[in-house]
């Protein structure tokens, strides 16, 4: 999009500098990552909130589940440690410390 303002501002010859378009992609760039560290930090919560037991599929919280089963939200089969394992590997700088989830 601001790609294409860009264009759109060059093909009709503006006399206005392109610093908005600068400044706006670096608005749009703050607020996309402020929005992943968010989420992260959400999702991380979460998966040691439930020790573990979140699907990594869909992000549901499988704790109160019994396990191994089906994840009543994705319909996918999840394991009996309810995915324990592969958060901690899979992210483990987040969850290293939390690697005795069971
Ligand atoms: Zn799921």
């Amino acid at each position: 999009m601001i790609t294409a303002l860009m264009l759109a501002s060059m093909a009709l010859g503006s006399a206005l500098s392109h610093w908005w378009v600068l400044a706006t992609q670096i608005i749009l760039t703050a607020v996309m990552m402020t929005l992943q560290v968010r989420h992260a930090r959400r999702l991380r919560s979460k998966i040691v909130a439930a020790a573990g037991r979140v699907c990594i599929h869909c992000s549901y919280t499988l704790a109160s589940l019994p396990a191994p089963g089906v994840c009543p939200e994705c319909g996918r089969a999840y394991p009996e440690d309810g995915y324990a394992a592969v958060w901690v590997r899979a992210w483990p700088q987040a969850l290293g410390k939390y690697s005795n989830m069971k």
